[in-house]
């Protein structure tokens, strides 16, 4: 199908961007890559009359580090400056794997962060590991703004707090004693797949005692999410292989799968135990990223 018709507007500031954007209000999408917007376009799902572009907006660019803040991610970064990037190769490479596990180089070349975010696609590969490393969501309006955890950004498949105006700006994984961190990726390929199940886990050992962990599962429920049980079977104990075990059948039971044409629930919550158990090692055996 071709893609339908649309007005493309290209504003220089972020603040004018918002402007249009709640002057057009649902008639109105932001562009960033049009890697997922593009498609739908020309499937005929979506008919935007205006297509509001970041392309001028450089501010939304990069990767950065600013002491007190931590890691700043623009949303217009895209999966390959992720995967790239030095100061998350160095801090948190566990994102930069996360980035290598989506798609192949076309769409890593154009898509970008925000876009993955803002798609709320509940498979997606970045949001566990962002969430498990306590990301925050930087949300611009056109008279305000706000900073949420990105935990909290995500309310339903394609659905999320964004409203009316809104952009997201960045995403800031602040500093953290952790003392690794990791995603693990389960598809019915090698590459090129999306996930049928997601892993992403943080730790924080002391002193040989587990201070503080999270574990975010990635489709198997509506949004991605923190599988709180699992945490707390671990948090201020001496991790012995019989925990971990123990955390991957927590993980799994308050897992909330669907059965879909990529796996059954069973499926999904037998694959939660094993990554799990995976990805928690891996993020204990890492050391510091
Ligand atoms: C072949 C293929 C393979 C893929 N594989 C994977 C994969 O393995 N893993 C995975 O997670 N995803 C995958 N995707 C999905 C997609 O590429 C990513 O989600 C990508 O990050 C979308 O980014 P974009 O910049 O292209 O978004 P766009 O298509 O430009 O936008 C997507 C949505 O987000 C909105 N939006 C974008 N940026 C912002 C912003 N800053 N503020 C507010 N709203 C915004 C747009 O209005 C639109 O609704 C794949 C897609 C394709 C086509």
């Amino acid at each position: 199908m071709i893609i339908p018709e649309f007005e493309y507007l290209s504003p220089p500031s972020l603040q004018e961007a918002c402007a249009l954007l709640a002057r057009y209000g649902d008639s109105a999408k932001v562009l960033a890559g049009g890697s997922d917007l593009l498609v739908k376009m020309k499937d005929g799902l979506m008919k935007p009359a205006y297509l509001v572009s970041l392309k001028s907006l450089d501010s939304l660019k990069g990767i950065r580090y600013e002491t007190g803040r931590g890691v700043i991610i623009g949303a217009r970064a895209t999966h390959n400056e992720v995967m790239n990037s030095s100061i998350l190769q160095e801090k948190y490479r566990s994102v930069c794997e996360a980035a290598h596990s989506m798609a192949a180089d076309q769409i890593r070349n154009i898509g970008t962060v925000g876009g993955n975010l803002v798609n709320a696609v509940p498979s997606a590969d970045l949001p566990p590991i962002l969430i498990a490393l306590d990301a925050r969501a930087r949300i611009v309006g056109s008279s305000q703004e706000r900073t949420i955890p990105l935990e909290d950004f995500f309310l339903g498949p394609g659905k999320t707090v964004l409203e009316n105006g809104e952009i997201l700006a960045e995403i800031i994984i602040p500093d953290q004693p952790t003392t690794g961190s990791n995603y693990i990726k389960f598809g019915l390929r090698r590459a090129g797949a999306l996930a049928v199940v997601g892993v992403a886990s943080s730790v924080t050992i002391s002193d040989g005692i587990c201070q503080g962990v999270r574990i975010v599962l990635g489709a198997v429920a509506p949004t991605p999410m923190r599988a709180l049980k699992a945490e707390k079977v671990l948090r201020g104990k001496k991790l012995s292989q019989e925990l971990i075990d123990e955390a991957g059948r927590g993980a799994a039971a308050e897992s909330k799968p669907i059965s879909d044409l990529r796996g059954s629930i069973e499926y999904r919550r037998n694959l939660v135990n094993v990554l799990t158990k995976r990805s928690l090692k891996a993020a204990i055996e890492k050391g510091h990223v």
